[in-house]
């Protein structure tokens, strides 16, 4: 157990970060953030910060010496520079990062544990992309195996002839048939490090523009009908990957059931109406598990919860979001609100 007072270590500068941090911070632990960009939103609320790229073994030795444990926000982290943490335990582990970075890993992993997944193919070339439709039709997505995020890294294929729009950079890509869902959820849950699972209530997810616009919980019935298969397949997910921590896996409710998209190795978006909306967010429980405490109580707080990204220069309208004294305004203290970016979010709870 890493008792209050020690410091956690957090890879990656962001609003999770930041969430992160804060929840640290209630329970009485430090907080040394290692980013690779300047102005990390997570390190204004830390009480040390690394600025540093991934790769500088001595930064990243000399970080995990400051560090009881070590955890990170972005799944993106390269993963052969975490050999410099040396002994340094790093929750989730190493294994969690190389699955999830790779939509192709990702989905094979998940298969094999007998989860169903959209159809897809891996994709390197114009051939590639060519037997693939052959193989799957269109319409279908074409997406980059690595380090897409919020429909970045995307292209919707509506009809075969669309291939030809496509410039080929030798990024590995993945071409994934669409699914016909009639809702989008994710399921999200912390693991302890005595393999004890909690979930929190599955919200029911609406995508705009492949960004996150906004998490109900309950979910619909629909959704709820789809639940308990969607959790059983990520305990599986967690268990296969020793895993400890909050992680977020995002489905389709279909007719045939749920559908796979993509897990997160870390807390997520969809998971941000735990701060108020549930007994204990998925932030505290995240810090818990990593740091060997009992996990808290992840049941609902309200009747409903609802919360709605602020995307972009709706940010710019803070004050009218505080006007309704209902709202829980949380903004990520970012500079630019340049257009798809997240600057916010706002939760609202009914009783
Ligand atoms: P992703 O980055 O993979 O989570 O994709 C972002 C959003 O695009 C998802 O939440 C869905 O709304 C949509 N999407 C992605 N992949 C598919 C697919 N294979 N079929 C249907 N919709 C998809």
């Amino acid at each position: 157990m890493i008792p209050p007072g020690e410091t956690i270590g957090i890879l990656g500068g962001g609003q999770l970060g930041r969430m992160l941090a804060k929840a640290a911070a209630q329970l009485g632990y430090r907080v040394h953030v290692y980013a690779p960009e300047a102005d990390s939103v997570a390190a204004e609320v830390c009480a040390r910060f690394t600025n540093a790229h991934w790769d500088d073994a001595a930064a990243m030795a000399e970080f995990a010496a400051d560090c009881a444990v070590v955890t990170y926000e972005f799944e993106n982290v390269p993963v052969g520079p975490l050999k410099a943490l040396g002994s340094v335990p790093l929750h989730p582990n190493a294994r969690a990062l190389e699955v999830a970075q790779d939509r192709l890993n990702e989905k094979e992993f998940v298969e094999q544990l007998g989860g169903r997944t959209a159809p897809y193919m891996a994709v390197d070339t114009r051939e590639d992309l060519d037997a693939a439709l052959t193989r799957l039709g269109s319409p279908g997505i074409l997406k980059t195996r690595r380090e897409g995020y919020d429909g970045k890294g995307q292209w919707r294929i509506n009809a075969d002839h669309e291939a030809d729009g496509i410039a080929f950079s030798g990024q590995p890509l993945i071409y994934e048939g669409l699914v016909r869902f009639s809702a989008e959820f994710s399921v999200i849950l912390a693991r302890g490090h005595d393999g004890r699972i909690v979930f929190w209530d599955s919200a029911e997810n609406v995508h705009q523009g492949g960004i996150l616009a906004l998490s109900t919980a309950p979910a619909s019935d629909a959704v709820l009908a789809q639940v308990e298969e969607a959790r059983a397949l990520a305990a599986k997910v967690a268990e296969g990957l020793g895993y400890v921590g909050v992680a977020a896996f995002e489905f389709f409710a279909t007719a045939d059931g749920p559908v796979f998209n993509e897990m997160a190795p870390r807390v997520h978006n969809s998971g941000h109406w735990t701060i108020e909306g549930a007994v204990t967010s998925q932030f505290e429980n995240h810090i818990r598990a990593i740091c060997g405490l009992p996990l808290g109580d992840t049941r609902l707080a309200a009747t409903k919860v609802e919360m709605r990204n602020i995307i972009g220069e709706a940010a710019e309208d803070w004050a009218a979001i505080l006007a309704d004294p209902a709202n829980h305004l949380h903004l990520y203290g970012k500079g630019a609100a340049r257009p798809g970016r997240k600057m916010g979010h706002v939760t609202r709870l009914t009783f």
